[in-house]
């Protein structure tokens, strides 16, 4: 059993860690880092170095940390010896990712950065149903609301929290991993709102080298009912993926699927890779949006509050 310690307890950590650490018998939670929260029957401290020095002797941290912090907090743990799991995106930018998986190599310790999207029960179905098939075009579409699934999170607006970015990242992560072949971004469009960071919507555009064209539109004002579906067309039918990895239909005919365990998925992943020494580190969702805001069009749109003023 490795002894856990969990840092940042936010709506992630109490949404989907902990019922996801408590059903993985590989892990053992013993403490928590967090400024304004505890979980109830373990140790609490208000920092990670603080976890880290604690009497526990936790052997790996999960990070539920908002990206911007997460850098400094991973350097710290893997010097001190921890593994260290990456709640998505794994960092702020992508240099300092990859200063981490060196790190990680040097003191010969697991770096796993989560992509918990990939973990949804559609997307390996998905990925093998297109393995051998000749792709036509993709569509994604990601619509949200900020305001339901971001509850006054100002982080997500400020420089390093992606923004629209931060769902629509786990549409890039499913998408490079159902697609059988690499592809980059010819374009993009980014709305920022005047008194934010980070854009609230983005059009973007890729293509393949076998010029398959590849078209993504997030948003994250989206009320009612929300979006987060994948149309790959193929010579063989359209495949959707559909409410984000949990549906999969071929030419609109529902294939059956396992239950959603996405962390649990997660969990056991870490796990695996601590046991065999070894790392888990993809940045390609990362770095196509690294790309958009390198490339990206960007407009000013309406100001954004989370609450209406008064
Ligand atoms: P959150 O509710 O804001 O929780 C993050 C926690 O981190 C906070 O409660 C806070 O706890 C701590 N923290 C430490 N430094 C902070 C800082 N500078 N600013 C704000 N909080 C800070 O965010 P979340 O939704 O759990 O998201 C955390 C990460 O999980 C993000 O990378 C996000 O992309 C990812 N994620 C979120 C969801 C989701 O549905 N929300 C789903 C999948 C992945 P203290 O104040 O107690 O220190």
């Amino acid at each position: 059993m490795i002894r856990l310690g969990i840092v940042g307890v936010g709506k992630i950590a109490r949404d989907q860690h902990l019922p996801a650490i408590a059903a993985t018998p590989a892990f053992r939670l013993l403490a928590a880092a967090s400024r304004n929260a505890s979980v109830d029957g373990i140790a609490h401290y208000r920092d990670i170095d603080a976890l880290l020095a604690g009497g526990e002797g936790v052997e790996a941290v999960a990070l539920c940390t908002p990206p911007q912090g997460r850098h400094a907090q991973a350097r710290a743990a893997l010097l001190a010896g921890r593994h260290v799991f990456l709640e998505k995106p794994p960092g702020a930018t992508l240099s300092e990712v990859e200063d981490l998986a060196a790190l990680a190599r040097a003191q010969r310790r697991t770096l796993f950065a989560s992509w918990h999207s990939r973990y949804a029960p559609a997307v390996e179905p998905a990925r093998a149903w297109l393995q051998g098939r000749a792709i036509h075009r993709v569509r994604v579409d990601w619509r949200e609301d900020v305001r339901v699934w971001h509850p006054g999170q100002d982080w997500i607006f400020a420089p390093g929290g992606l923004g629209v970015f931060d769902p629509g990242i786990n549409a890039l992560s499913i998408v490079t991993r159902i697609l059988p072949r690499a592809f980059f971004l010819t374009g993009a469009t980014l709305d920022f709102p005047l008194n934010r960071q980070a854009p609230i919507a983005a059009e973007l555009a890729f293509i393949d080298g076998e010029d398959t064209v590849i078209r993504a539109s997030f948003d994250f004002l989206q009320s009612g009912a929300q979006t987060w579906d994948i149309v790959v067309e193929t010579d063989g039918g359209a495949l959707r993926v559909g409410r984000g990895g949990s549906e999969l239909e071929i030419d609109g005919v529902a294939r059956a699927l396992p239950a959603e365990a996405e962390y649990r998925g997660l969990y056991a992943r870490f796990a695996e890779l601590i046991a065999a020494g070894e790392s888990d580190v993809d940045l390609a969702p990362l770095r196509h949006v690294a790309d958009a805001f390198l490339r990206g069009e960007r407009r000013s749109v309406e100001a954004f509050e989370f609450a209406a003023q008064n």
